[in-house]
Order: structure tokens, then sequence, then C-alpha cells
């Protein structure tokens, strides 16, 4: 299969998903995940119509962002080091992994140099996995109430990677969580705070995702193949 059947054959199963929810297919995006993937595989994938990608580590993405340039809509979704936020804010779109207050402060202060205001989803750690970063879903209105004061950053909903399950059934309940605290978040109207995107669901389990209402689905293997391990 090659990377344009790939990204195809994605679409159409994201589109049956949501059609199975009763949702619009056109609000869900497609962020593919280009992590380890050279960038003329990429530039395959942004052929066959690929407009947002996803990156883990800014040091990687760095230079793929400088060959293929504003062609799409970069999304850093990694653990974000607060020493790497002056690259991270000049070269991304979207930050989909904000997880923790000085975090969302260093961006903000960084964007305000900058002068951007840059869209963020927060990270919760629903699983409470100490292997996995996020914040604690305890937190999410504190945090929210702070970020929403901050003018650099736009925050525009949550985001969350559950436990890896080999049945995407098992991750459903993480989902369904994660939206009924997005739906919580709203009904409270915090200042600054939007719940409009819901990042989560990957190449395992975006179609139970999108059926849970995600609206941002981070598919990597299914488009690129499987990675190297590292
Ligand atoms: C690698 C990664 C993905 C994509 O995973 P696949 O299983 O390859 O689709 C999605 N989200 C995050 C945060 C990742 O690190």
């Amino acid at each position: 299969m090659t990377i344009a059947e790939n990204v195809a054959r994605v679409r159409q199963r994201m589109e049956a998903a949501a059609r199975r929810a009763g949702r619009d297919p056109r609000k869900i995006r497609l962020v593919a995940v280009s992590k380890t993937v050279d960038p003329d595989r990429i530039r395959e994938a942004i052929e066959a119509g690929v407009d947002s990608l996803g990156e883990n580590y800014v040091q990687e993405a760095q230079k793929k962002i400088e060959e293929l340039g504003p062609k799409a809509a970069w999304h850093f979704i990694g653990h974000l080091q607060t020493n790497k936020v002056k690259v991270a804010v000049r070269l991304f779109d979207w930050v989909h992994s904000v997880d923790s207050l000085r975090l969302a402060e260093e961006l903000n202060r960084v964007a305000g140099q900058q002068k951007k205001v840059l869209p963020v989803l927060l990270q919760i750690n629903l699983g409470q996995e100490k292997t996995k970063f996020g914040a604690l879903q305890d937190d999410t209105f504190r945090l929210l109430e702070q970020m929403g004061s901050l003018p650099g950053i736009s925050v525009k909903g949550l985001m969350t990677m559950p436990p890896f399950f080999d049945d995407p059934e098992e991750s459903r309940p993480y989902f369904r969580a994660l939206r009924e605290l997005a739906g919580a978040v709203s009904r409270r109207k915090i200042a600054g705070v939007s719940m409009e995107e819901l990042s989560m669901g990957m190449s395992n389990d975006f179609e139970t995702a999108i059926e849970e209402g995600a609206t941002l689905v981070r598919v990597g293997t299914a488009i690129f193949g499987a990675r190297p391990h590292k």
C-alpha cells in the first residue's frame, strides 16, 4: 500500500465512523503523525491531501518543518520541555500536550514575545499512568482557570492518550470520560477557555474515538507504516 492509499483508507474509515455516530465528517481533522518519517514520505502524504502533521520531538521536527514549511499545519503532540518552548512556538501551529501550569506560562511568555496567540490543548492523563505525561483529571478546572487568563495561548480543548489496548473497545471508556470532562468544563464557562476540540484516537482506535466525539485524531502507523523501534 502506498501512503496515498493509506491516507484514502484512513479517511474512509473516519467518515464511516462519523456517520455511525451521526456526526459531520468535516468536523473531524486527521493529524498525520510523522515522527521518525523522513521529509520525502511526508511530502507524499501532503500530496495525498494531508494538511495537518503531528510531531513529538522539537529537534527532529525542526529540519522537516524548515524543509516542508507551511504546506501543512504542524501540531506538537509530544512532551514539551520548557527549554524547547522558544523553538516550538516558532515552528508549531498547535500544541496538544500542555500538561502543567509552568509549561502553559512559558508558552504564553514566548508566544507574547513572538506576537502570536498559540492554540493549545490540555493533556489529561486519564489512566493515571506513571509512564505517561498529562495533568491529573482532578486538576483540570484549576489549570484551565489559570490557563484561560494567559493572553499568548488560546485554550481550545483537551487531549488524551489512554493506556494501549489491542481491542479499541477498551479505549472507549477513556474517550467517553474525556468528552464528559470537556462537557463539564464547558458548563463552567471558564473565561478564555473553549472546548471545541478533543484530540484523541490513534491508529488502533481512532474510529472508537470519533464515535465518542474526537475532533482531532492523531494517526501515524496506519498512514506511514510501522516505525522502527528505538
Ligand atoms: C506516536 C503517537 C501517535 C500515533 O500513534 P500511531 O499508533 O502510530 O497511530 C499519536 N499520538 C501521540 C501522542 C503519539 O506519540
